[in-house]
Order: structure tokens, then C-alpha cells, then sequence
């Protein structure tokens, strides 16, 4: 012991006390005792009193997640071991999804900004009824269509269905999309053109079965860290192909990097079907059976040799004919893509191009194999099914009368109430206030103010608005400081649902913590709303998320993503979720947790558990084939220039940091793991050109804005590349708003900037 740190027994008794408190909470923080619930050792202050099991509330992976409750409260988490997607693993901000909760700036009562601009607490009433009379005033004034909303991945299905119900068949809305425009909508339309239905084919057990696997624009360790980690378990020694610009995490770890410059990928995989076309090694009798349109694709890549390849990607000719070989002489092959793929300019024909390659290969349908999109937010997959923004709910097309007069009957309401026609994308309906079609907007769970590409541009946008509300579980987003309007939300593990993720896995979310103030779950809100606004009767039917659960059941009857086979949340919870399609008839799997007891470890229901599309060989066109589609590549719309020589690309920083930081943010743990400050790789050729030092503050420059950064020297990215973490909210001041055409989906990843020492007045050729 120190010589200058008295003994305790010394001290007098009030500065012993104080110093030594065996009961204080600090002591019961650092003394284990066992848990109960096969939970080992948990701090004293918080031992259990019963368990309950709901999916994580981040990330589209869609871990489980074992809440450890006292008196009916969460007092901790732990991941479920036996739910078949994270086999007991979290990445950190699953372990500390709690801790967000109780931050000090959750919004706790309505704001309501006064003749004076000041945002001041009001009643629920107040809040509801200027809700209401706001935007039936825009509405009589401009129209119905003036009043739009922008939503989320982040609410669960009930709620999405809910909104898009309330917005469109009670409010007479046209228009409403999500943040899932931002990350989805690329994978969105390349399935539904190439199989007829947005339908990603894949089972999580897959990362395992494959002996190689393709990874595009993905950086799976940081961005969907635990299907790395299912990765890692994959027994059969997979050739790991990583296909980036960047020498992200991933690609450190992989067989092979392919670092082709950016946004030549089409360009690439227009190159590997040519080889494979050449040499035969394609599967004659699969494309027959199953596809159409291969002819002309074969026509199509015939003009994309190695050669020209190599030169336009910027690597070697043998790497393209060594990848074609690698995947010929593989048994299971899975491409796999994330935002690399989805946010760019020629998102949907990229993405369409590892849809050939699955089709040409015949590697799609059986354990291993697949073109399989990996999604971002917690519940994209139910928006993309439920959000009845650009589908009529359940997959429905709008334009059809027949779906209308479906949707309509399920729902007991006049179908003249449905829109014929799905809403505007994101993109146009920031348009549309832009021309002053559009004066009302009404922004759930999402934070367009720092994460909107060009955010200058979007701000400005959104002051030129007469109505805009904010329903948010914290009333310090950019967005919400904007709002005339904050509706306090309760968020994730403070109110009921199920979320769908990656997989097409349904699982459970659960309120284990009350919700902060006069916070209400979203569900409890559109209830309300649809209440003050008049058309309460239209919903008398959802009376809570379960109820609602029941109508999304029959209104996916007879699609692709038909659930009628299950029977409610006791099963989904039992089954450790369940993925769709599981039409009525279809056999439950047992608990995970008793199959794995009975059967010591090899739960024999896996086949159940684990479930992939198309091992028949049978699309959802009409004619039941997948199609091959295909065009030339675009030209990317901001290229480096003599006055901006670099090409930005923004992405995932951390593992520990999620989209905006608005949740993320709030762990003291998670700050810990990131950045606090905003920073720029930059290889060091560059930082040589420009005289920047390792750390040191520089500018990073677009047409639009300018963000100051500290400067990371890595060979991470190539010469004429910088990377900044999509997390920060000054990035999104430098983004080009220019998107993918088909999906509307904007390109995040490419635009010129220049970068230059911060202390330098201005940027110097
Ligand atoms: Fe949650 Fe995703 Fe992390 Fe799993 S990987 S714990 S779902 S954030």
C-alpha cells in the first residue's frame, strides 16, 4: 500500500464511511453473484428476477437479444444463445442498447414552437390538435397532396403499416417514403425486376455453407460484424473475395482483395460472365430451366474482354480470369452486397450484374450459393414489405385494382380510399417542397437534416416549409431542432412489434424499459392522430400491434412473403423468429433452445430454422424465370477534376457507431470505440502533394460545402481517393445529390472534393 494513502481503519468514522460504502450502489456495481437463468455471474445490484427475449434494435442483422428484467424492468442484456442468428454473439452496440435509453435528451413532452420560433412543452392535446389543424389547413389550401411523410427502418412493422394506413387511406396522402430509400431501394428493384418479387434468397447459414464468397462495397467486419463472425465459423476454408476501392477491415481479412477504382464494379462483372461465357463455365441446363434473357446478355458482355476490363477498373487482366476461375472451380458460391453496391449512380444494374452471375452459374438456391443483398436499418425488411409507401401493404402494386379491392376487404374499408399509384421517392418529394407542392411534412424516427445527401441544400428545403413535425425519440436531432412540431416517441425496448431482418427472419421487440416523460410508443401516437383527425373508426380494428400483426398476416396471403402460418408473437418467440415465406400448413420449428437440449448441441429443426428461396428453380415472374438485365455502364456524374482532384467515398467508421450517432451517441462505452472528431484517410501520395502531416487539421473540400477533418495518412484508399465516415454530421455537406434511376436511391460514394491543410487560406493546385 502506498505510504500516503491512510488505512481505513485509521480514518474517523465519516470519511470511512464515505469512502467505504458496502452497499452503495458503486459496490453492488463490481460484486457478482450468480444470475439464475443460465446467465453466470451478473452484478449484485442487478441479479434478476425472470428473463425475456427480443431482437436488437440496430442493425438488419437482427441478433437476439436476452433482456435480464427485475420487477419488469430491464437491469441488463445479455445475447441469446440460441437464437439462430447471433448463437450468443453482440457486437457492442447490441450490448449496450439499453444504455441509450435514459438519455438526458430524450423528448419527454410535445414541443410546439410559439409566435417567437422557441419550441415549448405542451399538452398532448394541444400537440394533436395543432397537428391536426396545421396540416388540414395545408391540406384545403394546396390540396391533399400537400402533406407528406418521411419514415423509417427503425419503427416495427405494425407501426410502419400503421402510418401508411393512417397517412394514405385516413388522411388522403399521396406521398410518403423512408430513410430505407437511402440504403434498400437498390436491392429493392433489382429483385423485383429480376425475380419478380423483392425477395433477397438467402438464410444466414449460408456464411457457413459457402466454400467462396463475393463480397461487393460490403464491409461486413464493421457494418454486420456478426455475420462476420458467422463467416469466421464457416468449416469448408472459403476463398474470401472482397471487391472495394478501400482496404477496408474486411478485405485485410480476405483470400483476395480486388481494389478496383471506384465504381467500375458493373464494369468488372460484365467481364466475369464474358470469361465464363467463354470457357463454358456456366450452367446450360439451369438457364434453360430457369431464366430468360441470356442470350442477349451473353451478346451484351461479349463486348467486355479481360483487356478492357483491367484498364477501366484498374487492375490486371489475369485477377479478372483468376476470380472467373476461382468461382468455376467452386461448388458453392454467394455474392454478397451491401451499400457499395446500393448507393451509387448504376446501383440497380450493378446489383443485377451479381444476380446474373448467380443465374449464369446456376449457384443460387442451394445451401451456400445466392445473390443476396444484406440490408442496413433493424426493420428494412418490413418497411420494404409493410411501409405502403412505394408497394400497396404486403407487397401490393397500387396500380392494380384487383390488389386494391384486396387490401380493401381485409382492411374493411372503401378501396376508392387507396391511392392508385405509389408515392413519390424521397428525393421527390424534397423535390416537391422545392415547388412549393409540397408544404407539410410529417418526419418519423429519422433525421434527413444530417443524413440527406447535400445537406445544405436539404435544410434550406426544409425551412421553406408551413408545417414541419417531428416524431422522434430524442428532441435534439438536427431535424427535430427544425421541426415546428416534436411528438416525444417512445423507442426500441419501450414499446411492443416485430421487426424482419436480413434473412426475412420476423422476430420479436418487447417493452422492457417504460418510456421516458409523456413518451408514447408510434403505434400510440397514429392511434391518436387517427383519432383527432376524424377517421378513428377506419381503425378500430388496431387496437395494438398484435392486433395489426393479425391483419399483415392475411394481407400478405398468397404473396411471396405469405405469413398466415403464423399463429402470433408466442410462436415467433418460441421459434427463435421465423422466416418468410410461412404460409399456413407450413411445420414450426421447435424451440431452438429444447432441440439443441434433446439433441446435444445439433438442433435437428435447422432445416426449419434456416430457410432459403428458390431451391425449386422457381421465380415469381408469371413465367416463373429469373431474368438476366443488363446495360451499358453511366458515366459517374461528378468525376475528379483540375480544381477538385479527389474522389470522395463516404462509408461505416466503427462498429460502435450507428447511421447518425443519434442513439450511438449517447453510450458512454461506444464514444469510447470512435472517433470523437471528424476524419479523412488520405493516402500519402496525396497528403505528400497537398503538405499534410499525419493528424493534422485540413479542409476537405466539395462545390457544396466544406468539412473540417483530421487527416488519417493510410494506404487504406488508393491515390486520388479520400474516405470519411458517413457518421459525422458535416459529411453529408460535401454529397452530390445525384441518384440510381431506376431506384431513386442516391450515390453517396462519389463525388470530387479537394482536401488541403486547414491552416492555408485557401486550396492551392
Ligand atoms: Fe444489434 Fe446488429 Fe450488433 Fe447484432 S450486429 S447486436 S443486430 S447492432
Amino acid at each position: 500500500m502506498s505510504p500516503s494513502l491512510p488505512l481505513l481503519s485509521t480514518l474517523r468514522p465519516p470519511l470511512a464511511e464515505l469512502l467505504y460504502q458496502p452497499h452503495g450502489p458503486l459496490t453492488a456495481d463490481l460484486v457478482r453473484r450468480p444470475g439464475g437463468f443460465g446467465l453466470g455471474q451478473v452484478p449484485a445490484g442487478r441479479v434478476p428476477d425472470a428473463t425475456t427475449g427480443l431482437v436488437c434494435g440496430y442493425c438488419s442483422t437482427g441478433c437476439g437479444l436476452n433482456v435480464h428484467l427485475r420487477g419488469g424492468e430491464a437491469v441488463g442484456l445479455t445475447p441469446t444463445t440460441s437464437y439462430p442468428v447471433n448463437l450468443g454473439m453482440a457486437c457492442p452496440k447490441g450490448w449496450e442498447a439499453l444504455a441509450v435509453l435514459g438519455a438526458a435528451d430524450r423528448a419527454t413532452v410535445p414541443l410546439l414552437k410559439d409566435d417567437r420560433g422557441r419550441q415549448r412543452p405542451v399538452s398532448w392535446d394541444q400537440a394533436l390538435t395543432a397537428f391536426c389543424s396545421r396540416m388540414k389547413a395545408i391540406q384545403r389550401r394546396h390540396g391533399p397532396q400537400a402533406v407528406a411523410f418521411l419514415s423509417t427502418g427503425q419503427i416495427a412493422t405494425e407501426e410502419m403499416a400503421f402510418l401508411g394506413a393512417l397517412a394514405k387511406f385516413g388522411m388522403g396522402l399521396l406521398h410518403g417514403d423512408g430513410n430505407t430509400r437511402q440504403c434498400m431501394a437498390t436491392a429493392v428493384v433489382a429483385y423485383k425486376q429480376a425475380f419478380g418479387f423483392d425477395a433477397p434468397p438467402y438464410t444466414y447459414a449460408d456464411f457457413e455453407e459457402s466454400d467462396c464468397m463475393v463480397l461487393v462495397g460490403s464491409n461486413l467486419c464493421v457494418a454486420h460484424p456478426i455475420l462476420w463472425q458467422r463467416v469466421c465459423r464457416n468449416p469448408h476454408r472459403p476463398r474470401i473475395i472482397v471487391v472495394d476501392p478501400r482496404k477496408t477491415e474486411t478485405a485485410m481479412a480476405a483470400t483476395e482483395h480486388v481494389a478496383i477504382r471506384p465504381k467500375t464494379d458493373l464494369v468488372l462483372f460484365y467481364g466475369l460472365a464474358h470469361v465464363l461465357f467463354r470457357e463454358g463455365w456456366i450452367d446450360q441446363a439451369f438457364i434453360d430451366a430457369h431464366t430468360s434473357g441470356c442470350e442477349a446478355f451473353r451478346e451484351h458482355v461479349a463486348a467486355y474482354p479481360p483487356a478492357r476490363v483491367a484498364a477501366a477498373c484498374g487492375i490486371e487482366a489475369t485477377a479478372v480470369e483468376r476470380l472467373a476461375r476461382t468461382i468455376h472451380a467452386s461448388q458453392r458460391v454467394s455474392f454478397w452486397w451491401t451499400m457499395g453496391v446500393n448507393q451509387s449512380y448504376e446501383g440497380v444494374r450493378t446489383a443485377q450484374s451479381l444476380i446474373n452471375l448467380a443465374l449464369l452459374t446456376g449457384h443460387i438456391g442451394r445451401p451456400g450459393t445466392g445473390a443476396n443483398s444484406i440490408t442496413g436499418q433493424c426493420n428494412a425488411m418490413g418497411s420494404r414489405l409493410f411501409s405502403n409507401t412505394t408497394n400497396l401493404l404486403g407487397g401490393h402494386d397500387f396500380a392494380s385494382a384487383a390488389h386494391r379491392e384486396k387490401v380493401a376487404s381485409i382492411l374493411g374499408i372503401d378501396a376508392a380510399a387507396i391511392p392508385d399509384r405509389p408515392s413519390w421517392a424521397y428525393d421527390q418529394i424534397i423535390e416537391g417542397i422545392l415547388q412549393e407542392k409540397i408544404k407539410g411534412l410529417w418526419v418519423i424516427a429519422t433525421n434527413p437534416a444530417h443524413s440527406w445527401i447535400n445537406q445544405h441544400m436539404l435544410r434550406d428545403v426544409l425551412s421553406r416549409l408551413d408545417f414541419l413535425v417531428v416524431q422522434d425519440m430524442y428532441h435534439s436531432t438536427e431535424t427535430a431542432q427544425l421541426a415546428d412540431l416534436v411528438l416525444p416517441a417512445a423507442g426500441w425496448g419501450e414499446k411492443e412489434g416485430t421487426f424482419i431482418n436480413s434473412e426475412r427472419r420476423i422476430g420479436v421487440i418487447k417493452r422492457v424499459v417504460r418510456a421516458p416523460g409523456e413518451a408514447l410508443a408510434d403505434f400510440s401516437i397514429f392511434k391518436l392522430i387517427a383519432e383527432y383527425w376524424g377517421c378513428g373508426r377506419m381503425f378500430d380494428r388496431w387496437t395494438d400491434p398484435e392486433a395489426v400483426f393479425q391483419l399483415l398476416k392475411e394481407l400478405s396471403r398468397g404473396q411471396p412473403c405469405d405469413i398466415t402460418g403464423i399463429a402470433d408473437y408466442a410462436m415467433l418467440d418460441a421459434a427463435g423468429g421465423i422466416q418468410w415465406p410461412f404460409p399456413e400448413g407450413t411445420r414450426a420449428p421447435r424451440p431452438p433452445a429444447a432441440t439443441a437440449r434433446e439433441t446435444d448441441g445439433a438442433a435437428p429443426d435447422d432445416d426449419l430454422r434456416q430457410r432459403r428461396l428458390f431451391a425449386d428453380g422457381r421465380f415469381y415472374h408469371p413465367d416463373g424465370r429469373a431474368r438476366f438485365l443488363f446495360d451499358p455502364p453511366a458515366s459517374m456524374p461528378e468525376p475528379p477534376s483540375d480544381a477538385f482532384p479527389l474522389l470522395l467515398l463516404t462509408g461505416r467508421g466503427t462498429a460502435a457507431q450507428w447511421h447518425t450517432q443519434t442513439r450511438t451517441g449517447k453510450s458512454s462505452v461506444l464514444r469510447k470505440l470512435a472517433s470523437r472528431e471528424v476524419y479523412v484517410e488520405i493516402n500519402p501520395a496525396d497528403a505528400r502533394r497537398a503538405q499534410i502531416k499525419p493528424n493534422q487539421r485540413v479542409i476537405v473540400q466539395s462545390q457544396r460545402g466544406s468539412v473540417l477533418a483530421k487527416a488519417f495518412v493510410t494506404h487504406a484508399v488508393q491515390p486520388g481517393q479520400v474516405f470519411l465516415p458517413m457518421h459525422y454530421e458535416t459529411v453529408n455537406q460535401l454529397t452530390l445529390a445525384h441518384f440510381d434511376p431506376h431506384s431513386r436511391q442516391p450515390s453517396y460514394k462519389d463525388c470530387a472534393v479537394r482536401v488541403y491543410p486547414a491552416h492555408q487560406p485557401e486550396y492551392v493546385r
